[in-house]
């Protein structure tokens, strides 16, 4: 009797556990599915306002956001005023993985530390998102710089400057290769702009070449001293897998619809394929994302320019529109943008050194 009443107490208590399990599991998976917040665009939001506005960092979700969202972004990267847009949701662990990082990037040479800090306080860490250009070392280079600002334009009554949108891109660019493990050397660097997610860069002087030389006013000895900065490392990591970019946003072509340009070396095959591949990747994004506009960047060679010719590593030079071109200056002053391209020539570089 007494046994009797045991065992069905156990079986009582077995079917209240199971039912408890069931229930938690319902209410766990119910949860996961509702646990994305969704906002609504309002007029004047970016992808990187929004997610700030809801206390997500913008550079560590950008892509989640685009995977979450894609099918409401123009040209993958702009928001449409008045639709629902998902907010990914922050893992607490991608802090602990910027913290691991940092450390690990204290212990190796300081390059990589000060290549953090060089992205300024806001935007200074970097995920690690594989280690597929682990051992790979390029050399970032942003045209002009110093005295010389390079191409200018006015817009909303306020000068700009080439300089400064080149180097924001060309920072958003050493941001992405580090992610994948590269060594990257930014060899013209202003230790205090980092970079700026606004539309109007400021312009300013105190930019210096690797690590810390100043730039001199004169064409010729700016670009030879480049030249030897990057040829003197290129010695010192013999070997080793090197690549070179340099990035203008001004234009030498007189073409009307002027969007990103590449040369290369003419004897250079490996600088031949890397522009290659940065070039295809950019087609392959304006055929996805604007399959309604023409892509008329262009691929070829350019041994008259004094860096191309004269540099050690494979290279390419990349022109990123016209800062004095109305409808490129849409594209370059939006950070959103900036953003954009950086990634994509990021995706061209990956496809470079992984695709023989
Ligand atoms: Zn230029």
């Amino acid at each position: 009797m007494f046994w009797h009443e045991f065992c069905f107490f156990i079986t009582m208590l077995k079917a209240v556990f199971i039912n408890s399990l069931l229930f938690l599991n319902i209410g766990f998976s119910a949860m996961a599915q509702d646990s994305l917040k969704t906002v609504i665009a309002e007029k004047g939001d970016g992808i990187l306002s929004l997610l700030r506005k809801n206390d997500v960092s913008p550079y560590d979700y950008y892509d989640d956001f685009i995977k979450l969202n894609i099918i409401n972004l123009r040209d993958s990267v702009h928001l449409y005023e008045g639709r629902v847009y998902q907010i990914p949701k922050v893992v607490v662990n991608r802090i602990q993985l910027v913290d691991s990082i940092q450390s690990q990037s204290k212990k190796t040479k300081d390059i990589k530390s000060e290549a953090f800090a060089i992205f300024g306080n806001k935007h200074k860490n970097v995920v690690e998102k594989s280690k597929r250009l682990k051992g790979n070392i390029y050399y970032l280079v942003s045209g002009h710089g110093g005295p010389d600002p390079g191409a200018m334009a006015v817009y909303a009554k306020k000068a700009i400057a080439e300089d400064e949108y080149a180097y924001d891109i060309t920072l958003r660019l050493a941001k992405e290769l580090l992610g994948h493990g590269a060594t990257v050397y930014i060899i013209i660097r202003d230790e205090n702009d980092g970079i700026r997610d606004d539309r109007i860069l400021e312009i300013d002087r105190d930019e210096l070449a690797y690590p810390k030389e100043t730039i001199p006013l004169n064409q010729l000895a700016r670009l030879k001293q480049r030249v030897t900065i990057i040829n003197d490392l290129y010695n010192t990591h013999k070997g080793a897998y090197q690549r070179l970019i340099v990035t203008h946003v001004d234009s030498r072509s007189k073409g009307q619809n002027i969007d990103v340009f590449f040369y290369h070396h003419e004897k250079s095959t490996n600088g031949k394929k890397l522009a290659e591949s940065i070039h295809n990747t950019f087609q392959k994004k304006y055929k996805k994302y604007q399959p309604n506009r023409t892509y008329a960047g262009t691929f070829g060679h350019r041994t008259e320019l004094y860096l191309v010719r004269k540099t050690y590593p494979a290279m390419a030079y990349i022109e990123i529109g016209n800062i004095k071109n109305k409808k490129d200056q849409r594209r370059i002053l939006d950070p959103d943008n900036r953003q954009a391209l950086a990634k994509w020539i990021g995706e061209g570089v990956l496809l470079d050194f992984e695709e023989e």
